[in-house]
């Protein structure tokens, strides 16, 4: 990793504010869109850009808002990688989140958010906390493979089950969902199950299927040869050089999808998902233990 001091850490897309107090990630997830050539990183994705003044910019960008938000971070690299435990710069963030009555809706794929569970607890309370797990597959061994260096789902949806008993609401991100893969019918269910049990608010899925693009696609090609021999042909055979790849199963588990969640009142728009992130009401109403 390497320090940078940076110029600004809040961006403003349509209205929605976010942040990434690091760049790259070691995760390691083998369908990374973040590593994509149009990022244009000029170091390894692996070698993380610190954002050393993040914290400093963020309160001022805080103290000079007139109107609170939510703030979004997560997006494009995890906040909660390896070195995390060591720089404290997510939590420190966090702090500032909380002490200006900010909102924030988080993204993270790691346990390690558990160690700032109190000041989620505490941002939610004071104004709104969502956090946003990504759910792949419930096989351990897939889970190792596609997304290496981060706990598998069965302890992501233990982290889940925290936050819902705290009150703090979660969205899942139940995508990519990779072709001759994991996209099949049981993999699809048994995560869903596990989403209804546990509460979640909205589930997010954006076609099941994949996107790829330069850079990206060379990284997942390689994965694909190393631990599925035969599959790069298959996927080459199928969808060539183009940048959606729908599973062919996608309109099943589509189906599925959208029954369970609509049968168990969970947001399954990615629109109302991005909406109740992006709200942050004068008077929000934090979920009660009857709710869940
Ligand atoms: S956690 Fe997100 S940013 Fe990090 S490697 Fe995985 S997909 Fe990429």
């Amino acid at each position: 990793m390497h320090f940078v001091e940076a110029k600004g850490i809040l961006t403003e897309n349509h209205g929605r504010h976010g942040m990434n107090i690091y760049r790259g990630c070691t995760h390691g997830c083998i369908y990374c869109d973040s590593r994509s050539k149009c990022y244009q990183f000029k170091h390894p994705f692996e070698d993380i850009e610190v954002k050393r003044n993040a914290p400093e910019l963020l309160e001022k960008a805080l103290k000079s808002k007139r109107q609170k938000c939510m703030i979004g971070t997560g997006a494009m690299s995890d906040p909660y990688m390896h070195c995390e435990e060591e720089l404290r710069l997510t939590r420190k963030c966090l702090e500032i989140i909380r002490q200006y009555g900010f909102g924030l809706a988080i993204q993270t794929k790691s346990d390690r958010i558990l160690r700032d569970i109190d000041i989620l607890d505490e941002i939610n309370h004071s104004a709104k906390c969502v956090v946003q797990m990504t759910l792949t597959t419930y096989d351990d061994d897939l889970c190792r493979i596609l997304e290496p260096n981060v706990c598998n789902t069965k302890r992501r949806i233990e982290v889940i089950e925290e936050m819902q008993k705290r009150g703090i609401p979660t969205i899942v991100w139940i995508t990519p969902i990779l072709p001759f893969i994991n996209d099949t019918r049981e993999n699809i269910t048994t995560i869903l199950s596990e989403c209804v049990r546990v509460g979640v608010k909205g589930i997010i899925d954006f076609g099941m299927g994949l996107t790829l693009r330069e850079g990206d696609r060379e990284y997942y090609y390689a994965a694909l040869d190393k631990h599925f021999p035969g599959m790069k042909e298959r996927y080459i055979r199928t969808y060539g050089n183009a940048y959606e790849l729908p599973s062919p199963n996608a309109k099943e588990l589509f189906k599925i999808f959208k029954k369970i969640c609509n049968e168990n009142n969970i947001m399954s728009r990615p629109e109302d998902c991005f909406q109740y992130m992006n709200e942050l009401p004068d008077k929000y109403e934090q979920m009660s233990l009857f709710d869940l």
